[in-house]
């Protein structure tokens, strides 16, 4: 787990119901040894900012090209991206994406909407949307495996690298969870 800010706490705990303990990352040397890492949501304004303070983004992008899978969620999704169509902040440009933050309004905005996600068996899952982003361009490389009604980007995947607008940690339904540990285990 990323853990300079954001609610990674849910994201552990999702991962111990399904028997992983997640280690907290906050300095460099805490990403040697890592199977995968999760990027939580929270504010990607100040996610940036701490992991610049705390000289993480060239070792997280060499994790990340030298193949360790990650996993944004909400502002995790926009650190992904290589483009924005915001001004701030400057994200770590690991996936083929342009993504619009705040792209469903503000806070009081925040919804939920039932989605049919690709890789992701049974039902479809609860997405809940809190000042969240949406992507608005892929590359060649990524692939769409989720939208909105109306047609957004919503979940994207490219390689091992996968992004959700929405926020699985808070619902209590783990199949999400359980596809990003398939992708760390080389079987998805
Ligand atoms: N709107 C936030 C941002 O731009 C993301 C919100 C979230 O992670 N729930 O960073």
């Amino acid at each position: 787990m990323l853990a300079v800010q954001g609610d990674f706490l849910e994201h552990k705990h999702a991962l111990g119901r399904l028997g992983v303990d997640a280690p907290e990352v906050r300095l460099p040397e805490q990403l040697e040894g890592l199977e995968g890492l999760i990027i939580p949501g929270g504010e990607s304004t100040t996610m940036v900012h701490l992991i610049d303070t705390y000289g993480l983004r060239g070792p997280l992008r060499e994790k990340a090209a030298s193949g360790m899978p990650v996993w944004g969620t909400c502002a995790g999704m926009i650190l992904l991206a290589d483009g924005l169509t915001d001004s701030r902040p400057e994200p770590l440009g690991l996936m083929d994406i342009e993504v619009s933050r705040n792209a469903f309004g503000r806070q009081i905005d925040s919804f939920e909407e039932r989605i049919d996600f690709e890789g992701v068996e049974g039902p479809p899952v609860v997405a809940v949307f809190i000042r969240a982003p949406v992507v608005n361009r892929t590359g060649e490389a990524a692939r769409v495996l989720a939208r909105v009604s109306d047609g957004r980007a919503v979940a994207v995947r490219q390689g091992l690298m996968l992004a959700t607008s929405f926020h699985p940690e808070l619902t209590g339904d783990l199949r999400v969870h359980e596809l990003f540990l398939r992708m760390v285990k080389g079987l998805a």
